[in-house]
């Protein structure tokens, strides 16, 4: 098995080059690096196998350009993570990030195998998928709140272990 470079450089060459102009987002270096730390902090509550490329891009590539489009999402067959960035802050497209490394973490553990004959409506239609937009929210959002409380605060004394949703 590959093993998994615990380095923030490793993370950032993960970046494709399909970026934005740096215009769309006030700072896209500081929102890269934020990924890769918030990845890492991620891969120590999680585990992940390998790291995941995630692509930044324009909102208006979004095949959706209505006001409540896509902000992100993992594909599991090339374990893509992809954030639509503009006009969004930071933080925000950090929570879409924790999203959708759950789901990559879901896919190296088996979870996501439906996902191939899935419509648009599997978070809703499809059990199994249900479960894993349930996981997803819930360890995206807790993982996300401590990972900015660790840097707000530093490290934590206690270490919460992560519900089981079967
Ligand atoms: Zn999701």
């Amino acid at each position: 098995m590959k093993r998994l470079k615990d380095t923030k450089n490793y993370y950032l060459n993960q970046f494709r080059s399909n970026m934005p102009d740096v215009q769309t987002i006030p700072d896209i270096s500081q929102l890269k690096q934020k990924i890769a730390l918030l990845y890492l902090y991620m891969n120590k509550h999680l585990g992940f196998r390998e790291a995941p490329r995630v692509i930044l891009t324009k909102s208006e590539e979004n095949a959706n350009k209505q006001e409540l489009g896509l902000t992100g999402y993992y594909n599991p067959q090339d374990k893509v993570v992809k954030l639509f960035i503009t006009n969004r802050s930071i933080s925000d497209c950090l929570r879409s990030a924790s999203h959708e490394l759950v789901h990559h973490w879901q896919n190296e553990h088996g979870m996501l195998n439906a996902m191939e004959n899935s419509n648009g409506h599997y978070a809703q239609e499809d059990p199994n998928l249900r479960k894993r937009e349930y996981e997803a929210f819930l360890y995206g959002s807790i993982l996300f709140r401590d990972f900015q409380d660790e840097k707000r605060y530093g490290p934590s004394k206690v270490n919460n272990p992560l519900p089981k949703i079967v």
